[in-house]
């Protein structure tokens, strides 16, 4: 998260002016030119076309509380300001922008799926101190998710192990990735992962980094491993193929914002050369 950036609930009531951030799925309302919007006073947010929207906290940044609000479809756009979305702010590492409305995503997206209590049905409101939900009727306390999700480069001498998803939407091939399941290790769910979706073992996985991924809310957990056996053999219906590509003669690959841009970046970096060609997307 930023420097500046405080997590937890604070005294925001004596603030006079606070940072909104106003969503429409995972696009965010800002600046043509991706700058982050400017603080206003809750007087001026009032008057503004979301001012009636329930505004969620999610901390505080450079002092002045974050709000997320969830934009209604019948409100216009205000001069200036367009829809944007947040991977595109990734893609353009508009980092503070990024990583503020990444994180107002994700608690504005728990705020909006937890207004009843999932243990009795009773409505929930915001709890007095933590980043959580409280039930009014027995109490109950639920806290926003995060979804632990490893993300991970094979490779083999000078190859790299890279699947094309049916999801894509262009050529683009990309590393493999897959949640952890309740009861396993991060490298366990690293070794699982890529037997079930081509087949082949691999020696213990290298941690290389982690990056939160707001789409809904994932953390991606990043680690080289190195081929150990077995044949390619695609084994889910989400890959269409999977292959060895040499690190110099790489296909379309995710850009390097992106945890599996990084790892493939990095890998094709220590291999003596510079990158693949990149996904401009
Ligand atoms: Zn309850």
């Amino acid at each position: 998260m930023l420097p500046d950036f405080e997590m937890g609930m604070r005294d925001v009531s004596a603030a006079e002016r606070a940072w909104y951030f106003v969503f429409r799925g995972n696009d965010l309302l800002c600046a043509a030119d991706r700058s982050l919007p400017e603080p206003m006073t809750r007087e001026v947010w009032q008057e503004s076309p979301f001012g009636n929207l329930p505004a969620f906290y999610f901390g505080s940044y450079r002092g002045l509380p974050c709000y997320a609000v969830q934009h209604e479809a019948d409100a216009a756009v205000p001069a200036g300001m367009e829809w944007t979305g947040l991977r595109r702010l990734l893609v353009d590492e508009s980092a503070t922008l990024y990583s503020l409305a990444g994180r107002g995503r994700q608690i504005l997206e728990f705020n909006l799926t937890h207004r009843y209590c999932g243990k009795c049905g009773q409505p929930t409101v915001a709890h007095a101190r933590d980043l959580a939900r409280e039930c009014q009727g027995c109490g109950h306390v639920v806290y926003p998710r995060v979804s632990p999700c490893m993300i991970v480069l094979v490779t083999r001498g000078e190859e790299l192990l890279l699947a094309r998803s049916a999801r894509f939407p262009n050529a683009m091939y990309s590393t493999l990735a897959g949640f952890v399941e309740p009861g396993e290790t991060i490298e366990q769910a690293v070794h699982r992962e890529v037997l079930e979706e081509v087949g082949v073992r691999i020696a213990p996985p290298v941690y290389f980094g982690s990056q939160p991924w707001p789409f809904p809310h994932q953390l991606m957990i990043g680690f080289h491993a190195e081929y150990a056996g077995g044949e390619i053999r695609i084994g889910e219906e989400e890959i269409v193929d999977a292959r060895w590509w040499h690190y110099r003669e790489l296909p379309l690959t995710p850009p390097g914002s992106a945890m599996s841009g990084m790892l493939i970046q990095d890998y094709v970096r220590r291999c003596g050369e510079g990158g693949g060609q990149e996904n401009p997307e």
